[in-house]
């Protein structure tokens, strides 16, 4: 990315905000030099970021930069390099190029930092998951996603998620636990 990208997709976001940690915004203007321009399809989520996915979910820059904006703002994190990554997001899919159709991959950082809000962005329609077995993507609606073996032993639940294509198979599987104090 060159410099007035950078400058341009940086005074979008902190602009007006002079009272911004400054820390975190060298965070993000590192973690942004680092990594190539955005292309205009995203790989949000594959095997490569969580072992869960069995599916890429696949979404257009210029779809996913309104949720991506929004949840930098939303969601903060004591971490700095967490809450940069978050502010990064948004700031590298403003500068996606619309005529490279290549896919880019969101870089691991910037995946942790909205992981738990996967299935909130596959709700939304922002992405499509591409089945690696039926070799196409589906829309939301076509993807089966299902909670099962729910069980709860005195102040902790478990269950497993799963998302399947219609052809049954599977594109998502994750086992969540939580705790009640
Ligand atoms: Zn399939």
């Amino acid at each position: 990315m060159d410099r007035d990208e950078l400058a341009r997709s940086l005074d979008k976001f902190f602009g007006q905000a002079g009272d911004r940690d400054s820390d975190v915004q060298s965070r993000v203007l590192r973690l942004l030099a680092s990594l190539p321009r955005c292309s205009s399809k995203v790989v949000i989520a594959h095997a490569g970021h969580a072992a869960d996915f069995q599916c890429r979910l696949v979404g257009d820059a210029t779809s996913l930069a309104p949720w991506a904006e929004h949840h930098a703002k939303a969601v903060l994190s004591v971490d700095r390099d967490d809450q940069a990554a978050r502010s990064a997001f948004p700031a590298w899919l403003a500068t996606a190029d619309p005529a490279d159709v290549r896919l880019s991959f969101v870089p691991q950082a910037m995946y942790n930092a909205y992981r738990d809000y996967v299935p909130d962005i596959l709700s939304k329609g922002l992405v499509q998951a591409d089945c690696p077995e039926c070799g196409r993507s589906f829309r939301t609606e076509e993807i089966t996603r299902t909670e099962l073996d729910k069980r709860k032993s005195g102040k902790t639940t478990w269950w497993t998620s799963e998302w399947h294509c219609p052809s049954g198979h599977l594109l998502y599987r994750k086992d969540h636990e939580i705790r009640f104090f």
